[in-house]
């Protein structure tokens, strides 16, 4: 079933944007199994895998394994109005051409704060 599911949705990709290289879906998969909610916020709706760095600025993308993708990856929402992926991933740019590469450690100092503030 899960290979149904992973054919189905790159070939989605392959419709609506440059598709990826083989091992970058690999991970998605992988990394979206055991992220299928948003670390930013924990919202299970409208997740999904993103790129810290945009994939069109990795060089030679072809060369990542598997878990250099997988190490690359955060899972986000995009729930309405303005969800994670747009405010925290690309700073709430509405072209989506900023990005914010330490998003990484933003979403383990929110996750802090939650644990020790919020109890
Ligand atoms: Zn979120």
């Amino acid at each position: 079933m899960m290979n149904l599911i992973s054919y189905l949705r790159r070939l989605w990709d392959s419709f609506r944007r440059k598709p990826r290289v083989p091992n970058w879906y690999k991970a998605r998969d992988i990394y979206k199994l055991k992220y299928p909610y948003c670390q930013f916020c924990l919202k299970k709706t409208r997740v999904d895998v993103h790129d810290v760095l945009p994939c069109h600025l990795v060089p030679n993308p072809e060369r990542n394994t598997v878990a250099t993708w997988y190490n690359s990856f955060i899972s986000l929402c995009s729930n309405k109005p303005w969800g994670c992926y747009y405010k925290w991933g690309h700073c709430s740019d509405p072209q989506y051409m900023k990005y914010q590469p330490l998003i990484r450690e933003m979403d383990k100092a929110v996750n802090d704060y939650m644990l020790r503030c919020l109890k």
